[in-house]
Parts: structure tokens; sequence; C-alpha cells
């Protein structure tokens, strides 16, 4: 079972993988808990020239490149071969990040980029997508240091926010879409409830 949580920067996202790994481990399961960009080798390096401020200007195709390289070498190094030994994965962040961020917060052709997407990860699809959705507004407060994403525009993360919105409503069966100021108990509750069915197939 491979599941993805997205949302925008500080929705909670990382602790609510986190108490999914710890329950979904307590009950006996297998996980690989991990997250994009950067859990591998080349990854890490990928992340720090994303993300680094002092990067500067990218081309906004070069970036999108360097998250999707991100993406096939997560896919093929962690991600598959930890589903194929039966491990349910929980990923935090994944296509729909790009999607997100680069298709909408850089405006990048939606078509394109999902085929750019789909090719990078050899068209993995998670069976569920669990989206944590924030006011950019909200999320920006808990911040000091911002990488080079968070120094964008409150109007690019207003983009991003409609975008994961948007690709979460157009497939309800795959997306479980949470208020993210809801109490951390009580989204990882409801994270549960709707993974239960899937657990036991
Ligand atoms: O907090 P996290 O580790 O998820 O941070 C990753 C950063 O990378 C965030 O600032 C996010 O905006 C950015 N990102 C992005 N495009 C992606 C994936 C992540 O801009 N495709």
């Amino acid at each position: 079972v491979f599941v993805c949580f997205e949302g925008g920067e500080g929705s909670g996202k990382s602790t609510q993988s986190r108490l999914l790994h710890e329950a979904l481990s307590a009950r006996g399961h297998r996980v690989l808990l991990t997250f994009e960009p950067g859990d591998t080798a080349v990854g890490k390096d990928v992340r720090r020239i994303v993300l680094s401020p002092e990067t500067g200007d990218l081309d906004d195709r070069t970036e999108a490149l360097l998250f999707a390289a991100d993406k096939a070498e997560h896919i093929e190094s962690m991600v598959r071969p930890a589903l194929e030994r039966g491990e349910v994965v929980i990923t935090d962040r994944y296509v729909d990040s790009m999607l997100a961020y680069q298709g909408a917060g850089r405006v990048l052709d939606a078509g394109q980029l999902e085929e750019v997407a789909r090719w990078a990860t050899a068209d993995l699809r998670p069976h569920l997508t669990v989206l944590l959705d924030l006011d950019p507004a909200a999320g920006f407060t808990r911040f000091e240091e911002r990488d080079r994403m968070e120094q964008e525009s409150q109007q690019f993360h207003q983009r991003v926010r409609a975008a994961f919105v948007a690709l979460a409503d157009r497939d309800p069966d795959h997306y479980l879409i949470l208020d993210a100021r809801a109490p951390v108990e009580e989204i990882h509750a409801a994270v549960l409830a709707r993974l239960e069915p899937l657990l036991t197939q």
C-alpha cells in the first residue's frame, strides 16, 4: 500500500507521516517512511540545489526536471522495492507537489508536467493521497528561515494550494482532504480510518 501526504508549508505533513508510521508499525506492518525531495543520495544534492537560497533564479523547466530526477531516483531505489517486498510506503510529498509548485506555482503547462511526472515515476500511483489543506498565510507563521520556495509570494502559495485542492477534487476515490488546522490526533484518526480498508485487502 502506497500512501502520500501532500500540502503546503507548515501543514503538518511530517508530523502526520510520523504518527501514521508509528501506528502501522505498532500493528505489525512493515512500513517505509520516506519523503521528497531528498531521501536518496542523489536526492540530497538535488534538494540542496533546488532549495538553497544561494542557488538564486533557476529556469522553471530546470527546476521541474530536478524535482523529477529526485522523484525517479526515489521511486526506483526506495519506493518500488519496498512495495514489492510487501511493505506499506508512506511518503511526505509526491507527484502532486510537483504539479502544484512547478505547475501552478511556476505556471508550467499542467498536461506536459503530468507527462513528465508519469515518466519520472514510471506511472506509480498512490493508493491514497492525504491532502492537509491550509491557508498559506497560516502555514508561514511557523517559519523563520525560508528556503527558495518559501521565499515565493503569497500569490504563488495560493496558486499551489488551489492546485492541490483541484487535484484532490478530481479523484475523490484516491484522496482524503483534511483541514490542517484540526487537532493533530483528530487528523491522525481520520487518516487511519480511511486507510483501514486498504490495509486489510
Ligand atoms: O518541508 P519540505 O521538506 O516538504 O520542503 C520541501 C520544499 O520543497 C518546500 O519548500 C516545497 O515548497 C518545495 N517543493 C517544491 N516542489 C516540489 C516539491 C517540494 O517546490 N515538487
